[in-house]
This record gives structure tokens, sequence and C-alpha cells, in this order.
């Protein structure tokens, strides 16, 4: 590990306007917490801060739906998000909240600090204004038709069915959605920052300096700096946030992007009074753990905030995940397509280390990976019981039987003996390799390997059979055993910090230095071990049972209709029908379009033409399962450019209400190009 002096290390500030579910431990808590204690157990100086992300507009938004306030919807989440992470021992050394007054005071002085030195450009825009509300509205408060899609309730930041970014002006028809009145455009002023001239900055720093991020962290980078960087305007008219702090900036709050981060610094300074030691020394190394959609906040707009400001260090790496997705369908909190940490916790209590064992194991390190109750069943039941589980229960077991719980002296060992406590260190030190690279995963398997290397020992030398006739191999068998159970307690900590606290009582022993953990006596001859008990229980194949059933009825109660249908659209002409001209045809070839989530592009044989259309169903059909399929599409919809690529006609989809999207195919084989009527 390169030496630094401290360590700061950030996890993402969660949005408090909902619960927690795996997807979260996976992609952030799990390994954030699992890095800060391994360095926390090597000694180091370290900090581990977090909090509740509290403004913008989502809050504000679901603060009107209930008829609550916006404090009353942070206060909700707050204290829930707070004690989940605390049930699933998330060991941040602050949970703080960038409503609390030291947040505004820090978001403050840094903008006005930016602003003194003359980083922002001010800029005078026409925007929306909502005149009955009297208040301008947030490209989330505007609703129309996107221009692309046709979709009739995009938003003015984006249209969710073909995933473009809009920006208000496109929409068609727009309409405000506090008042349902048709806005109107008004001058406001607001401050950018001027992320275009911190490119060659960025492209330094990263481009050059960061190759040894990980590969995902790095492309997103690459691909934004390659396309070139636009001001961001770091305010907004709303009366929800840190206020704009100017004279005459009535009004205006920052921009949630541009206050979240700092949160991380406010949180600092509520924990410490000496947090600048953490945040203005080059001996201090700053890690940001995030989930992927936060890349371009933590790699490309912080830093460009920090590094303008001009006292602050900058991350020395940003190890984010990819997403986690639930029985083979993306995780969705509208849907309430998830595992809720504290539903998971009702029908798994004290189970905490299972899932954080599952959630490493199988977390999304360089891809998207799938969390299903099968899998969770197979780990809990072949990995933590069956191995980590039966090898201590053993040991313990058979200390207790043949020598009274006393741990009997080693005799003469022989060279299988050898090998195994000369695998301890050599343990030891692949587990160091893989935390320190950021690879959670294999640290895991390692620490898994130790108790695989117990559990073998075990079963090799079988002692309850060579009792009678050698007690003194037995007991040398059994010290050995236990030395291996003491190095558990350590290297798995981490991981699995509850199991290990228990492990310590079955054994009796005290805390081990990290250190010491690939050494050969840990517990000295002599010592008294504790009585032991079970680590891990098995999941039930009712358990999962019951899991399942639970997410088969949210997709049944998401597919049928309990949720309010849109009433039926105001009567057409059959002349308006038989203007459109819709085919059967088959997708020939499907690719997704580069640098968009949601987009793929399409080619289509219509019968009458082979032609491209481009779609926003990436996010639910992988391009190479939809080659071959007969759809049906409107061929003579207006071609459109759609990310620089002619769109000629779109494919008919049906949408149920939870946003699922199928095909509407013909029922029977029927040739390309015949017309639908
Ligand atoms: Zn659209």
């Amino acid at each position: 590990m390169i030496k630094f002096k401290r360590h700061l290390i950030t996890s993402a500030l969660p949005y408090a306007n909902g619960p927690l579910h795996i997807g979260h431990l996976a992609g952030v808590y799990v390994p954030s917490d699992i890095y800060t204690r391994y360095l926390r157990l090597r000694g180091e100086d370290v900090i581990h801060i977090c909090g509740s992300d509290e403004h913008g507009v989502p809050i504000t938004i679901k603060a009107r739906l209930e008829g609550v306030t916006p404090r009353e919807i942070i206060d909700r989440y707050h204290e829930l998000n707070k004690k989940a992470f605390e049930d699933f021992g998330i060991s941040f050394d602050i949970y703080s909240r960038t409503s609390n007054d030291i947040h505004y005071e820090t978001a403050s002085e840094i903008f006005r600090s930016l602003y003194d030195k003359g980083e922002f450009i001010e800029k005078t825009t026409p925007q929306y204004y909502d005149g009955e509300a009297k208040v301008f509205l947030a490209d989330r408060y505007i609703q129309g038709t996107c221009p692309h899609c046709s979709n009739e309730s995009a938003y003015g930041d984006q249209c969710e069915k073909c995933g473009t970014s809009l920006n208000a002006t496109d929409l068609i028809n727009p309409r405000s959605t506090i008042s349902g009145s048709k806005p109107v455009m008004r001058e406001t002023k607001h401050w950018y920052l001027p992320l275009d001239k911190y490119e060659p900055f960025l492209k330094k720093w990263i481009l050059e300096g960061k190759k040894h991020w990980k590969h995902n962290v790095y492309g997103q980078c690459k691909s934004w700096l390659d396309q070139g960087l636009q001001p961001r305007a770091v305010s907004r008219d709303l009366d929800w946030g840190v206020p704009v702090p100017l004279p005459g900036a009535g009004g205006k709050v920052l921009y949630v992007w541009f206050d979240a981060p700092i949160g991380y610094i406010s949180a600092t300074k509520e924990l410490t009074p000496d947090w600048e030691k953490y945040w203005k020394d080059a001996e201090t190394r700053m890690v940001h753990f995030i989930g992927k959609d936060n890349i371009v906040f933590h790699c490309i707009v912080f830093p460009s905030m920090l590094h303008a400001e001009g006292s602050y260090i900058l991350p020395d790496n940003v190890p984010a995940n990819e997403f986690l997705n639930l029985e083979n369908d993306k995780i969705s909190t509208s849907r309430n397509w998830a595992v809720w940490l504290h539903e998971y916790l009702e029908d798994f209590p004290g189970k905490q280390d299972v899932l954080r064992y599952v959630l490493c194991a199988n977390g999304p390190e360089t891809k998207d990976n799938d969390f299903t109750w099968k899998d969770f069943q197979a780990r809990n039941n072949n990995e933590l019981v069956a191995i980590y589980g039966n090898f201590v229960n053993r040991a313990i077991v058979l200390t207790n039987k043949y020598f009274e719980g006393k741990v009997p002296e080693r005799a003469a060992l022989t060279e299988y003996d050898r090998e195994v406590l000369d695998a301890l260190p050599e343990i030891k030190r692949r587990l160091e390799e893989s935390l320190d690279q950021y690879r959670f995963r294999e640290a895991l398997r390692e620490a898994l390997n130790l108790a695989r290397l117990g559990n073998k020992y075990l079963a090799d030398t079988e002692p309850w059979k060579i009792w009678k006739s050698d007690p003194g191999r037995v007991a040398t068998i059994m010290n050995i055993s236990i030395q291996i159970s003491a190095a558990l307690t350590v290297l798995t900590e981490p991981f699995l910090p509850n199991s290990a606290v228990r492990l310590r009582e079955f054994l009796n022993i005290e805390p081990i230095g990290w250190d010491r953990a690939g050494e050969s006596d840990l517990v000295p001859a002599g010592h008294v071990i504790g009585g032991g008990g079970l680590l891990f229980e098995k999941v039930t194949d009712e358990q999962v049972e019951q899991q399942v059933n639970k997410l088969l009825a949210t997709r049944e109660q998401n597919s049928n209709g309990k949720q309010d249908l849109p009433p039926a659209k105001d009567n057409i002409s059959y002349e308006q029908f038989s203007a459109m001209d819709i085919r059967t045809g088959t997708i020939i070839s499907a690719e997704k379009v580069a640098k968009t989530k949601k987009l793929l592009k399409l080619t289509i044989d219509t019968g009458i033409d082979t032609r491209t259309v481009v779609s926003g169903i990436a996010e639910y059909f992988d391009p190479e399962k939809i080659v071959g399929k007969k759809v049906s599409v409107l061929v003579n919809l207006e071609p459109r450019k759609i990310r620089g690529i002619d769109s000629q006609g779109m494919i008919l989809m049906a949408e149920d209400t939870g946003g699922r999207l199928v095909f509407v195919s013909p029922e029977d084989d029927i040739e390309n190009g015949s017309i639908i009527k």
C-alpha cells in the first residue's frame, strides 16, 4: 500500500426522498465500509464521511404530491436511512445532512470564494415562468410532448420514454405541473461554472494522471472530455435549497449538484475542528465511493470546483460501481422492484452479515450484476454455512470435546501442517493486494479461502478418527485449527463485522491486530476458549419462496393495471386513423446508440424497404436478442434526426403502467410489409 499520512473516505450522499435498497448497499456502501474498516484495522488515520442529500426538485415534488413540507420528507428519510446504515454496520464516522446550518455556511463560503475570484459566468436567459403560481419552473416542473418520440409526458430535462436529454424549450405544448397552466418566458439571471475553461486541467489530471482508475470510470471521463465540456449553471430559481449568497439574488438557490458534494466538507467540519488536515493537506488521500450515475459529478464537476477554489485536495481515486439488478430486472423505486433494507431485516433479523456477504461476493464492480434469492440462498448455505461456519464450529467443538476447551500444545509438525501455516501470510497478502486495488469480490474470496483451507485441513487430517490412537497428533491439529479460526476473526472483519465479533466471543479472545493475522501463534497453548455456537444458519427453501412470491406479487400488481390507467383520449376520425401507414416488419440488426442509455438503432425490413429506426427501448431489450423479431412499424412518420441518426418511422410498443415495454407483433408469421389496419 502506498503510504499516506491519512485517508478521507466519502460515500455518495443518498437522496432523502426514499428508503434504501440492496442496490445502494452493493453499489456504494458495502465496498466503502469494507475499505474503511480495513484501513482502520491496519491502524491508519481514516475518516468515513456521509450524510443525506436534502435539496433539489424531486424532494419538493414529492412534498407537493403528499401535501407536506419538504422538511417533513427529508426528516422522514434521513432518520430511516441513518438507521438502515447503522443496522447494516456501515461504519460512518459521521452521517450528516445538507440541511444543517454548517452546510449552508460552507456551501455559501465556497460559492462566495469562486464568485470573488471571478470564476463564474453570469448569464441572463429566458426561462419558463408559471404566472399562476408565480414561480420560475425547474425543468422537472414542466411537462409536454417530446419532439423526438411524441411522448406526451416528457419532462423539461428529459424524455423518460426515449431517453433523450431535452431543454424545456424543446417541448411541444409545455404545461406547468404545479398549476397546469401554460408557462410563459421570462428573463432570469444565473451563475455558471465554466467547465470548458477547466478542460486542459482535467485532461492532464485525469487522462494523464489517473490511468490506474477503474476502466469504467476512466472511460466515461475520457468520453466526456473528448466531447468537450460546457458551462453549467450552479444556481436555479427555487425556494428549497441553499440561497445564493449574493445581494439581489432572492428566490435563487444553489443547484443541488453544486451543494451536495460540498456536503462532504461540511460533514467533516461537523465531525472535527481539525477538518482542514483532511481536506487541505497533500498527504491526505481522498477516495470517493459512488455509483456510476455519479461519475461526472465526482470526477469532472466537483474536482473543477475544488481546483478553482484552490486550497483543497482532489480525489486520489473514485472506484465507482455499476448497477445491481434484481431477479433480472432493473431495480425501480416507482415500480417497488427492490429489496428494501428495512424489510430485509424484518424477514431476516440478525442476518446483516449474510446480505453484506452476498452483495460483496456478487458486487457490480465491473459490470451490472444480478441479485437473485436463489443465489442468496446458495451463497449462504454453500459458502457461509458449509465452509466458514462448519470449519469454526468443528474447531471449537472438537477442542472442547478433547481438551476441555484448553488450546493444546503443538507437537512436531508434519509437512502438511507447515504448508497450512505457511498459507496464512500468503492469503493475507493476496487479500490486502485486492483491497488496495478496490477489488472487493476477489478480496472476499481470499477471506473465504482461509476458511476453506481450515475446512480441508480438518477433513484431510480427520482428528476424530485418530483421537484414541494418537492424541498428540490431534493436539497439533486442534492447535492449528484454532490459529486459523483466530486469523479468520481478523481477515473477515471488514466484510462480516458482526460475525467476527461473535467468533471472537466463541474463541474467548480479544481483537488481534491486523498485522499479526498471518502469524501461527495467535492463540497461545493453554488459553481456554468459549463454548461456541452456530455462526450462520441455513436459509430454507420456504424463506426463498416467500421472498420470490413477494416479488411476483409486485410484478402482478405492476402489470394488471391496479395503478391508474390513463383515460381514453379524445375521438379521432377514420381519416385520421387511416392516414397512418402501419406495416409488419422484421428487425434485421440492432445496436446501442453510443453514449445513450436508452436508445437502440434498429434496421428494419419493412417489406417495402430497409430502413433505420431509433427506438428508446435499450433498457428493456438486449440488442442481440431482438434480431429476427417481428414488429409493427409506423412507416409514414416524418423522419427525424435523433442523436445524429436519421430515424425513419416508429416501432409500436405496448407499455403497462409499471413502465414495462413489449413489442406489438403479428400473432402469426406474415410477410413483411403487410398492412395493419
Ligand atoms: Zn421522447
